[in-house]
């Protein structure tokens, strides 16, 4: 069990002083290998897809369109986390609590994101992520 706790610990270690500036510095680098290795792995990637999708299906709650566009003037058309100016194009919906965290899909557990973020923060929760970007 001690065990166990130390190495999450180490993990988080390596993650923050290794894999977080690594990311930060070649995000770019990074975004493209992950896009060669979709294109390249086309079937997994619609499994996940597909996996995705049932998740969205069994998550509780439900919104509709006109909820969701009203949250994001409400917002400002601005990304919750960094505070960019979104399009419907950059626009991306995310979910305070994940979905694999069983978030709802009602409308008060959205928040407009641009991609970066939602990319960045992808299973925390909210309070996690500023908590990790705030350090
Ligand atoms: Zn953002």
């Amino acid at each position: 069990m001690k065990w166990r706790i130390a190495n999450k610990k180490h993990r988080s270690k390596y993650w923050k002083e290794y894999w977080k500036p690594y990311y930060k510095k070649n995000r770019n680098l990074v975004i493209g290998r992950v896009l060669k290795w979709q294109m390249k792995n086309r079937g997994r990637v619609l499994e996940y897809q597909r996996k995705n999708r049932i998740k969205r299906r069994k998550a509780r709650g439900h919104h509709t369109f006109s909820e969701w566009i009203k949250k994001v003037r409400d917002h400002k058309w601005k990304c919750f986390y960094c505070g960019k100016r979104l399009t419907m194009k950059t626009l991306v919906q995310d979910h305070a609590i994940p979905l694999s965290r069983n978030g709802s899909d009602f409308i008060g557990n959205l928040l407009p994101s641009c991609a970066r973020c939602n990319h960045d923060k992808y299973t925390k929760t909210v309070s996690e992520f500023l908590r990790e970007r705030a350090a």
